[in-house]
């Protein structure tokens, strides 16, 4: 099997599937315990908070668990417009391409009263710091940027974005989960107030995630219950999930310019090999682009089709993100960098990890190359 769909989930590294077993095992007590079993934990949990506030430079006490990307996302939109609606602030400012978790919220809201504006991405995927700024009002209350694309791989200049976003005093959040542990975050310097990260994506495991929230952003909690994390997240922390994040969040960020190279030179040997079929679009920005992502259009096929050709040749891929596979709408980020809906319906998303190889990387773009043509010639 070649497993190319790493943007929908990722394998368990070693050293994380390690630390999960071990903690499994060993540290069943709840961390919220006095007894020595309960210490124990909570000095687990205080070690993974440590590693992963070290990973993005933030502080232990700016790193909040949650049960991954969906909830964090949810809980910085929500927080930041239940601030925005105690000051009589309703506008929030976000992208066309972000993922459900951030669109489907926004979409409640503006259900509620809120003035949600999306902005309009340019031909690769990606909004400017520019259009950021014209589009901030007095009333705006919330920018919300993601990091890099899921669909398309494109990286968005969210330094700058989070230059103007504090400039004009203005709370930002972006959603990280396809950039952590893949390439350098650092929410100093990015100028972010708010971040989501999902351990799954990065070789940890599923169900786990963070949100980070600058010191002095009010967080609403979701789940209500007992006084962990702060108050701002009830529920017994998964104990063992969360150490084996942080191990993998580690492990990436240790190693990230090997697997970077590594995975980029993947890429874009994919790259070059499908763009020699005929009538192929590559989706994405070719150089602010996420090292494993690998996203293409075929002119008159069924993206569908393609998968299943694939699959039988033991290929996992994707057509789009993970989420919208199965519905028959087509993708929201190919319409929105301006594909046609019967293109974006023919799109493939190849995403890699440092666990693939150039042999593997020269068998799907055989396959992919066989596939195409074998789905042009039959009449369906
Ligand atoms: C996967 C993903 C999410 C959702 O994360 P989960 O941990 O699966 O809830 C959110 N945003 C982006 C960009 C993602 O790729």
């Amino acid at each position: 099997m070649i497993y190319a769909d790493n943007a929908a989930s990722t394998a368990m590294s070693e050293t994380a599937c390690k630390v999960m077993m071990k903690y499994l095992n060993e540290c069943y007590a709840n961390p919220s315990s006095l007894h020595r079993a309960g210490c124990d934990a909570a000095k687990v949990l205080f070690e993974a908070r440590q590693t992963i506030a070290e990973c993005i430079c933030a502080r232990p006490r700016e790193i909040f668990f949650t049960s991954g990307g969906s909830e964090s996302d949810n809980q910085a939109v929500l927080s930041a417009a239940a601030a925005g609606r105690r000051s009589g602030k309703m506008h929030i400012i976000s992208t066309a391409v972000e993922h459900h978790a951030v669109l489907n919220t926004l979409e409640k809201l503006a259900g509620e009263g809120f003035d949600v504006q999306l902005l309009e991405v340019d031909q690769n995927g990606s909004v400017s710091p520019q259009q950021v700024e014209k589009a901030i009002r007095e009333d705006t209350c919330l920018v919300s940027v993601m990091y890099a694309n899921n669909e398309i791989g494109t990286v968005m200049p969210v330094r700058e974005i989070g230059a103007v976003c504090r400039r004009k005093g203005v709370l930002f959040h972006t959603d990280a989960v396809q950039a952590a542990g893949h390439i350098p975050i650092n929410v100093i310097d990015d100028n972010i107030d708010m971040l989501s990260i999902s351990a799954h994506k990065f070789h940890g495991p599923k169900g786990t995630g963070v949100l980070y929230a600058r010191k002095g952003v009010m967080l609403e909690s979701l789940i209500n219950g007992g006084a962990q994390e702060r108050g701002k997240r009830a529920g017994t922390e998964n104990v063992p999930a969360i150490a084996a994040m942080a191990a993998a969040l580690k492990e990436c960020c240790d190693e990230m310019q090997n697997s970077t190279q590594y995975v980029c030179a993947l890429r874009d040997k994919l790259i070059s090999g499908i763009s020699a079929i005929a009538q192929s679009t590559l989706n994405g920005d070719l150089k602010k682009r996420l090292p494993g992502s690998v996203s293409f259009c075929f002119e008159g096929i069924e993206g569908e089709s393609l998968l299943l050709l694939l699959d039988k040749q033991g290929i996992c891929a994707s057509s789009g993100s993970a989420c919208t596979s199965g519905s028959l709408e087509p993708s929201h980020v190919l319409l929105a960098i301006g594909r046609s809906r019967s293109l974006a319906k023919s799109s493939l998303r190849l995403s890699l990890s440092r666990y693939n190889t150039p042999q593997q990387a020269d068998q799907i773009i055989k396959a992919v190359t066989q596939a195409v043509m074998q789905l042009r010639t039959s009449d369906c």
